[in-house]
């Protein structure tokens, strides 16, 4: 008997093993590994994957496969393996891993239908249910109270239960028609129609000179009732075309060709272009200041995959899947390229993962998911900006998307291009052990010059009575571009520092009372929101503590500062870029065309604006606020705010206009800060390594975070403790161990949060350890409310 293994779509860890199906005797030719099909599971029916077809010679009573869903695998043998790879790897349910490779379109509904089998009547009382209709909802049985008469029926075959599947992901289809009528006989029966026929006679005449051809509706202009009659005399036929959603339609893109490299572009893109050749895997870290023409070496890199034949992925991040960014890609490769990122709706994405599944394309340009793009002959994977945290899926499976393209490659044996301004710690400290090769483009193409940096110390500034936002330095600039009709750039880093409110009597803060946060105070609605679970209340006006009225917002929003700036500048123009203002499917496009059209002089916006943008007339980039970032308690605190100021230095003079950057801190001595504005990326890394290894965290250590969280803070803490009790004896004595203490957000949602970090180097029985603990927590069920869950290798610590 052919038999099925299936990973049913249950994410529990009891189901976290593959089931058994009998294959039916009519799908045996059909079921094949990477395919979704229908199982019973339980008292229910529910989706899986098949992972292999076995062949069984045990008498076993086994259900059989209730019916396929895909008529081709959806999950080549290559895809398969890296989930099998993930769920090791990231310690997740192997469906969890499945399901990531797959656009949201995939994931189905299901609805049953009672179905008459037309065998045998039904008795009246049942047939008025089913309004002379031959298949009906279950709910409507169910709410009519029918289902006891209806299993009755199912008993005696009358009546038959399917489970039809709800795909969100429809095809779009459009009709097409073409006459099959001669051109004279066309002719010959305009002439004979009746004078009022006039409908026919125009859809008819459409045709004339593009006989045989397929047309839409729209193209011939006729309705469908005016097709239905013509169909019915058998003039035309017609036939369903696939249609895919274009995001980009009606958009043209002027074709570019490739420049000629600079020197240094030459020498770094040698070797890259000798692994494609020569199909061998090597990891390259491509480190090239902003604007050194790194985007050119990755366009160049992919015609030569082209045009061997083979498919390339890029990965930006999604925050700078601009407009500009997926341009360059489709003025290069025209209509060879996918887009993928979070603007588009389920369809569309879908859409565009049909056309990489088909090989209608050869390029794929997306954020983190599309490194799964299910394409089965790769030949380059680059990952741009590769220092990016969104990199990071911070939720089940949580994969690294730099780890699933160096397996991928390693698979597929063609090269990764690691790019960045300021690659992570982790990537250039493998660089410089030759893990990975490191490339370098040391200048801006055509040797523009980066732009100079002021550091404003806003400590001085207060001290000679500034009690103002913006430094002198910074008002003094920003008044001069306007003069010159020049661009500014205004960045406000927000992370760890959005407005909330205190009362300036008693210091009472507004606080979540769900979560151990500040609510974030959102002035156009006068309301409190917190940012991690989603509660909201009216702002008050007096303090819920001591009566006091001096209860005011504090912290700098965008907001804030556009009300600021527009006060000492009426007349400035400025367009805001946040959450509030990008919310709209659209909107961010929108909002850089604007300012790409000079339509106003100032850009104003959070993390959001500090990448990507390449316009020619932005001469000023301020930094309201270097500092935020710096004091949170996490260990990439430095490296993040280093990150950040560079990359938003070097959005100002990339073109002929000279830049400046003016950056306000009030901790101007650190390091980070100071490092950044030389843009001095190797005394960066020398400096931060040091404070690394002093503190024993990566790349020097390997970390894993363990998060428990209950109800009642004493379970929580609690079972942390024995977590740890538990993993220790499995543990060198090199590894070392944090806790378990309360997490630095203590509480979220009414959880109270522990957590414990191991710090590693080589620990071979980690992995087994963890996973024995998450199957314990998992076993007991949602009944004890305890949940438990592990991040290897993390990146958010709070
Ligand atoms: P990066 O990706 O490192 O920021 P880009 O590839 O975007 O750098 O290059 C910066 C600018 O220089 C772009 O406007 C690009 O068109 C231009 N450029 C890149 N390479 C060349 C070249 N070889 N010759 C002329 N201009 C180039
Ligand atoms: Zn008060
Ligand atoms: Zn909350």
């Amino acid at each position: 008997m052919n038999v099925a293994s299936v990973i049913v779509d249950v994410a529990v860890m009891q189901t976290d093993r593959p089931f058994d199906y009998e294959i039916p005797e009519r799908w045996q030719e059909v079921i094949q590994p990477g395919m979704r099909v229908i199982v019973p599971f339980g008292p229910r029916h529910v989706q899986g994957f098949v992972l292999e077809i076995k062949v069984d010679t045990e008498i076993r009573k086994l259900k059989p496969i209730v019916e396929p869903m895909d008529i081709i695998p959806v999950l080549s043998e290559e895809l398969m393996k890296l989930a099998h790879w993930l769920t090791i790897e990231s310690l997740c349910f192997k469906i969890s891993a499945l399901h990531v490779m797959l656009p949201a379109a995939m994931k189905v509904k299901y609805s049953k239908l009672i179905r008459l089998t037309g065998e045998k009547s039904l008795p009246p009382e049942l047939a008025s249910l089913f309004k002379g209709q031959t298949e009906i909802p279950w709910e409507e049985a169910s709410d009519a109270g029918a289902l006891a008469d209806i299993r009755k029926e199912v008993k005696k075959g009358t009546i038959e239960v399917i489970y039809s599947v709800k795909s969100k992901g429809r095809k779009k289809t459009v009709r097409m028609v073409r006459c099959l009528l001669s051109e004279e006989a066309l002719a010959e029966t305009v002439g004979t129609m009746a004078k009022n026929a006039v409908k026919q006679k125009e859809a008819l005449l459409a045709f004339s000179g593009r006989r045989g051809n397929w047309l839409t509706l729209k193209e011939t202009g006729m309705s469908s009732a005016t097709a239905k009659s013509l169909l019915g005399k058998g003039w035309i036929e017609e036939k369903q075309e696939e249609m895919y959603r274009d995001p980009h339609s009606g958009r043209h893109f002027e074709p570019d060709k490739p420049l000629k490299l600079t020197e240094n572009q030459q020498e770094a893109i040698e070797p890259i272009l000798a692994t494609i050749n020569d199909g061998t895997t090597e990891t390259f870290l491509l480190h090239g200041v902003t604007g050194s023409g790194k985007t050119e070496i990755y366009l160049q890199s992919i015609s030569q995959v082209i045009e061997k034949g083979q498919e390339a992925i890029v990965l930006v991040p999604e925050i700078s899947l601009t407009p500009q960014m997926t341009e360059r890609f489709k003025r290069r490769f025209g209509n060879d390229v996918a887009v993928l990122h979070s603007g588009l709706s389920i369809g569309e994405k879908y859409d565009e993962w049909r056309k990489i599944s088909r090989k209608e394309v050869k390029v794929v340009v997306g954020a983190r998911s599309a490194v799964f793009a299910p394409f089965e002959n790769i030949g380059l994977i680059i990952i741009d900006e590769e220092h990016e945290t969104s990199y990071k899926q911070e939720e089940n499976p949580r994969y690294h998307a730099r780890d699933v393209a160096i397996w991928r490659a390693a698979y597929y044996d063609c090269p990764v291009i690691l790019g960045s301004a300021t690659p992570s710690l982790e990537s250039f400290a493998r660089a410089k052990k030759g893990v990975y090769t490191l490339l370098t483009l040391d200048n801006r193409v055509n040797d523009r010059p980066l732009p100079s940096v002021d550091i404003i110390d806003m400590r001085e500034e207060l001290r000679e009575g500034n009690r103002s936002m913006f430094s002198r330095t910074l008002f003094d600039k920003i008044k001069d571009r306007l003069e010159k009709e020049e661009q500014t750039v205004l960045f406000l880093n927000k992370r760890g520092y959005s407005s909330f409110i205190m009362c300036r009597d008693c210091g009472y803060v507004a606080g979540c009372p769900h979560c151990d946060v500040s609510m974030t105070y959102h002035r156009h609605r006068h309301q409190l929101k917190c940012h991690y679970c989603g509660y909201e209340e009216p702002a008050p006006n007096i303090c819920p503590e001591c009566g006091s009225e001096h209860i005011r917002h504090f912290g700098t929003g965008t907001q804030k500062v556009e009300e600021e700036l527009l006060k000492l500048l009426p007349e400035v123009r400025i367009i805001r870029m946040d959450v509030d203002t990008t919310g709209t499917k659209g909107s961010h496009e929108r909002l850089l065309r604007q300012f790409a059209n000079k339509e106003a002089d100032i850009l104003l916006g959070t993390q959001m604006i500090a990448k990507g943008l390449d316009f020619p007339d932005i001469t000023l980039v301020g930094v309201l606020s270097a500092d935020t970032m710096l004091h949170l308690p996490d260990f990439r605190s430095s490296e993040k705010t280093f990150q950040l100021l560079t990359q938003v230095s070097g959005r100002a003079g990339r073109h002929h206009l000279p830049g400046e950057v003016v950056v306000q801190t009030y901790t101007p001595e650190h390091y980070s800060i100071q490092l950044a504005a030389e843009q001095n990326y190797e005394s960066f890394y020398q400096q931060e390594m040091t404070m690394r290894k002093m503190g024993g965290y990566p790349p020097f250590y390997y970390l894993a975070l363990i998060n428990v969280s209950h109800k009642e803070a004493i379970e929580a803490s609690s079972a942390a403790n024995k977590i740890v009790t538990k993993i220790k004896p499995s543990l060198s004595p090199a590894a070392v161990i944090l806790g378990p203490v309360a997490s630095p957000i203590a509480r979220i949602n009414d959880r109270y949060r522990w957590q414990c970090l191991i710090k590693y180097k080589r620990e071979p029985k980690l992995t087994a350890v963890l996973k024995e603990v998450l199957e314990h927590y998992a076993k007991q069920g949602k009944s004890n409310e305890l949940l438990v869950s592990v991040d290897i290798h993390p990146y958010m610590l709070m």
